[in-house]
């Protein structure tokens, strides 16, 4: 039975770009083939595709720019943002082997670049989300992502167990039967599945963070293997099964809670 996908969810994709404007190029102290590998390793390759292919737009909120431009799954604020310990705030100054990436950046620029990439991302969010509620007195914002089978130098600090697929919960934001009818749907279909290991949690707007329940959140984190090849960025031949597998479990999802 082929189900519409339900228009109260909103598809958050935030590390699919591979864009690096012009005018923040020399702020990389990486070669043109260093970056392009630094890419291929943190780019979340295809994952606008993967889960929001032929969604309509209004639906979708993805950055227009690369993570190594700015982060906007991170928090703004280093001191609030653990991975900034490790030089992967929202803006890195490290790249995933933990080796310097940027120049080193004046507050005013760093300021410039949040100001430019990282606000207007989740003022869209915000509003995308705020527009679901007007219209359907419910929202699901789904994380969108995937990472790399075998943990780069800088995730070393996650498990080193690396599920096929990946969900991420929030304890206010994600109810119970949501998240197991997305892990149960995935275990059906054969893949290994972990909740909140290696990565953890599902990105909410702060405007709604533990205050509306009727915004609900998960975050899926597909293992790249299954879809691409990692050492091109292709995509591989079960890409379109996987899709499917998840456009499946989202179509349905209204069954579920
Ligand atoms: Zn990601």
């Amino acid at each position: 039975m082929n189900k519409l996908l339900p228009e109260w969810i909103i598809f958050h994709v935030p590390h699919t770009s591979t864009h690096i404007p012009e005018q923040v190029r020399d702020q990389f102290i990486l070669s043109d083939s260093q970056l392009a590998e630094e890419l291929l390793k943190m780019t979340d390759h295809h994952t606008l595709d993967l889960f929001a292919g032929d969604v309509n737009p209004s639906q979708v909120v993805c950055s227009p720019v690369s993570r190594l431009v700015v982060d906007v799954e991170r928090f703004d604020d280093d001191h609030k943002e653990t991975m900034a310990a490790i030089g992967m705030g929202a803006i890195y100054t490290h790249a995933h082997d933990l080796s310097p990436l940027r120049r080193t950046m004046t507050l005013s620029q760093r300021q410039a670049l949040l100001d430019k990439w990282y606000y207007p991302h989740h003022r869209a969010l915000t509003e995308a989300v705020n527009n679901r509620l007007e219209k359907y007195n419910r929202c699901l914002v789904l994380d969108c992502h995937s990472f790399p089978s075998i943990a780069l130098p800088y995730e070393k600090q996650f498990f080193a167990d690396r599920t096929q697929i990946c969900i991420g919960t929030d304890p206010y934001h994600t109810p119970r039967a949501l998240a197991l009818y997305m892990l149960n749907g995935f275990s059906q279909h054969g893949f290994t599945i972990n909740e909140n290991a290696p990565f953890s949690g599902a990105l909410v707007p702060m405007a709604h963070y533990q205050n509306d329940n009727r915004v609900s959140a998960l975050m899926i984190e597909v293992r790249r293997d299954l879809y691409m090849d990692e050492t091109t960025g292709e995509k591989s031949c079960e890409f379109q099964e996987i899709r499917a597998t998840i456009k499946a479990r989202l179509s349905n999802v209204s069954d579920a809670y």
